[in-house]
């Protein structure tokens, strides 16, 4: 098996043996892309090795709020396998990486008659759902410094290797919050030591003081996750 640096795509990989080759095609990505839009045809499905996707909601008013984030751990368009012939969602670049992009037919034809496949792809899109809920109950109800560090460990999570480039504004719009508020708790969780933000660029430098100062949302995620792969190794460790 060719480890592939997204776990999905090597799980899917050793349930459907050989099946890959020459149906990958690598792709980059950078801040800004779109990769997929709501209403439109899916013709490719795609798997980071590094960076973040966001799924996202455009609304009227020019706001864009993320619903999910999908990194080395997952992919953009499962739902395809499923019979799904457009996007429900918005799918963006967030922070610039690399992957592997499909054919959305070849995913079509991958599930087909197998069932570990189709379980692991009926999953990712149970994950995608619970990040979908929990965000609409998080953004809600939770304050916005609590939500600032749960988002910041979830993007760490699926990008540790790497600073985190964000400006502030980004971060603002992602949150739906004001980008005065963003600067605000990012220089307290600076003065803590918990966080080094210069330039559009977010060092984590205490990742258990920023979990402490995290709403319940991003354990939550953390526990769905484990639930439904039972499989630790998808789940980098904080
Ligand atoms: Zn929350």
């Amino acid at each position: 098996m060719i480890p592939y640096k997204n776990s999905l795509l090597d799980a899917l990989s050793a349930a459907a043996p050989g099946f890959m080759g020459g149906r990958l095609a690598s792709f980059n990505f950078t801040h800004g892309d779109l990769l997929c839009v709501a209403g439109d045809a899916v013709e490719h499905v795609y798997f980071p090795t590094s960076g973040l996707i966001s799924l996202v909601v455009d609304l009227s008013g020019g706001e864009r709020i993320e619903a999910a984030m999908i990194g080395r751990d997952g992919m953009l368009g499962a739902g395809f396998a499923f019979g799904g012939n457009v996007s429900v969602s918005t799918g963006f670049g967030q922070i610039g990486g690399s992957g592997w992009r499909m054919a959305a037919g070849d995913l079509v034809a991958l599930a087909r008659g197998n069932a570990s496949v189709w379980s692991l792809l009926f999953r990712h899109e149970q994950y995608v759902l619970a990040q979908a809920q929990q965000t609409a109950a998080c953004n809600a109800t939770h304050p916005i410094r609590e939500r600032m560090c749960s988002w910041l460990l979830r993007a760490h999570d699926l990008a540790p290797e790497t600073d985190l480039y964000l400006t502030q504004e980004f971060l603002a719009d992602i949150l739906g919050v004001q980008r005065a508020s963003v600067s605000l708790i990012a220089g307290t969780l600076q003065d803590a030591g918990i966080i080094q933000y210069r330039r559009g660029r977010v060092s984590i430098l205490d990742k258990q003081a920023l979990a402490q100062n995290a709403c319940e949302c991003y354990r939550a995620l953390r526990g769905h996750r484990q639930r439904l792969f039972h499989n630790d190794t998808m789940i980098p460790a904080v």
